[in-house]
């Protein structure tokens, strides 16, 4: 299995990087986790397509490309219509935001297969197998994992410190986890975002393979690295366009980023 960043900016969007994206593929089947701005113009630069596109939640910065995946087939720029993987009631809240801005989900059901998926039961596309699992972020938002053929990847996708995230992330060969921000950085009202050092701390009591940090305003990176290593020493960072080899067991880094 393998992991390719499309985007991993912060919501506060990085200069020239993409938004939430990332591309899991084993043999013959590729996903996309997550579908945020800049993710679809960066895919097209790709030979072939994923057949899936799953969303961990539906903010912006993970979801707002969608749009333009429906738009590219409506002119006839595009011929991809993945499969959409909701998650669980978001359909309706989909639903919700379009009627709010003048459009209707009937768009994106003319050119995609949306679907939700559950938490009761796994979700096969290929040879892949998704899990998913309820985080602390807003009333839709859930971790990912990601089973193959002989190595597993988790992605936290946004969440406040919670259990479910070391629970689900127990023995993952690779832990992609968000470091959104600084302590004390988060909204005012309440924990939605993880530091790097709850990121890490997740990453040493679920035992996991590598520790793969994102989601992260491209000027902090270094600090945040830092940070962790100080508690999970395998770790790096997610950076755009690079791949990161998903294999049990996990080698250790061979380069220094
Ligand atoms: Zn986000
Ligand atoms: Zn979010």
């Amino acid at each position: 299995m393998r992991l390719t960043v499309i985007g991993c900016a912060s919501a506060s969007g990085n200069p020239g990087e993409a938004q939430s994206g990332y591309l899991v593929e084993e043999r013959s089947t590729a996903i996309l986790l997550d579908c945020g701005p800049g993710v679809l113009e960066r895919l097209r630069l790709r030979e072939t397509m994923p057949e899936a596109i799953v969303l961990s939640h539906l903010h912006p910065d993970h979801v707002g490309d969608l749009y333009s995946v429906v738009f590219a087939v409506q002119d006839g720029t595009s011929t991809w219509r993945p499969a959409v993987y909701l998650p669980p009631g978001g359909r309706t809240v989909l639903d919700e935001m379009l009627r709010a801005i003048e459009l209707r989900i009937g768009i994106l059901d003319a050119f995609l297969s949306l679907r939700e998926y559950r938490t009761a039961s796994a979700l096969a596309i290929g040879s892949l197998t998704l899990t998913f699992a309820r985080t602390v972020h807003t009333a839709h938002s859930y971790l990912i994992r990601v089973g193959g053929d002989a190595a597993s990847l988790v992605y936290s996708g946004d969440t406040a410190p919670c259990p479910a995230l070391a629970t689900h992330a127990r023995g993952a060969d690779l832990f992609l986890c968000e470091a959104t921000i600084v302590e004390g950085g988060d909204v005012p009202e309440r924990r939605i975002h993880l530091t790097a050092t709850e990121a890490a701390t997740t990453a040493r009591e679920a035992m996991v393979g590598e520790l793969v940090l994102t989601h992260i305003a491209a000027a902090q990176r270094d600090a945040r690295l830092a940070e962790a290593r100080a508690i999970f020493g395998a770790t790096r960072l997610a950076l755009p366009g690079e791949t990161y080899a998903v294999q049990s067991p996990t080698r250790p880094a061979t380069s220094d980023r």
